[in-house]
């Protein structure tokens, strides 16, 4: 069995903020396109978003099936939600959220890439825990607190079927859980405790508005 590892550790690389200051008419200038640039990343998310399916949609309660195919339509679904997931600014997208009742998820939990994993499985998870706030792509305007395993051994294979290993720490670990969560129709809210889960449903339950 041939397998890749890869290891995900955040080292904080340096960034040169060398910025030229030139006359105050550049600087107006720049930060008009700096506005225009994040209107237009706004617009990018916001129909990122529309793409993907929202609390309480069906496909969220499935439980995913096994990829036996590997094919054109698994490479351009992989190619659409890694795209998703970008423009959507989220760090892992589940088929599960576009609606597609297969097991596998893209994730993208730090500057190292982003991983398309296909019938993931968590061979192996640390006893030691830790609790953290995570929001969901599906579940706008939530963010509860989750206990997670702080390391994990994940395997599956890539688009092309070659088996692939991840052991990852930290956010990279509890991504790929709620990631793979998801695959069982489980969500963050079934996760926190019964105070949070209260306040989220109360976030998510559906406006009326009368007119
Ligand atoms: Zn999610």
């Amino acid at each position: 069995m041939v397998s890749e590892t890869h290891t995900h550790e955040h080292d904080h690389a340096e960034h040169d903020h060398a910025h030229a200051h030139d006359a105050g008419e550049h600087e107006h200038a720049a930060e008009l396109s700096e506005e225009a640039r994040e209107a237009a990343r706004e617009r990018l998310r916001r129909g990122a978003l529309a793409q993907i399916r929202q609390y309480p949609d069906v496909a969220l309660r499935m439980k995913a099936r096994e990829v036996t195919e590997f094919d054109e339509f698994l490479v351009q679904l992989v190619e659409r939600m890694m795209t998703l997931m970008e423009d959507a600014q989220g760090v892992g997208l589940a088929a599960t959220q576009v609606g597609v009742v297969q097991r596998l998820f893209v994730f993208s939990p730090d500057e190292s890439g982003s991983f398309a994993v296909v019938n993931p499985r968590i061979v192996a998870s640390s006893a030691e825990t830790a609790t953290e706030e995570e929001g969901c792509l599906s579940l706008q305007g939530v963010r509860v607190p989750v206990e997670r395993a702080t390391t994990i051994s994940l395997e599956g294979v890539d688009p092309s079927g070659k088996e692939v290993r991840f052991e990852l720490e930290g956010l990279a670990a509890r991504v790929a859980q709620h990631e793979n969560d998801h695959l069982d129709g489980v969500l963050i809210i079934d996760r926190t405790d019964a105070e949070h889960r209260r306040e989220a449903l109360g976030i998510l339950r559906p406006q009326i508005v009368l007119r």
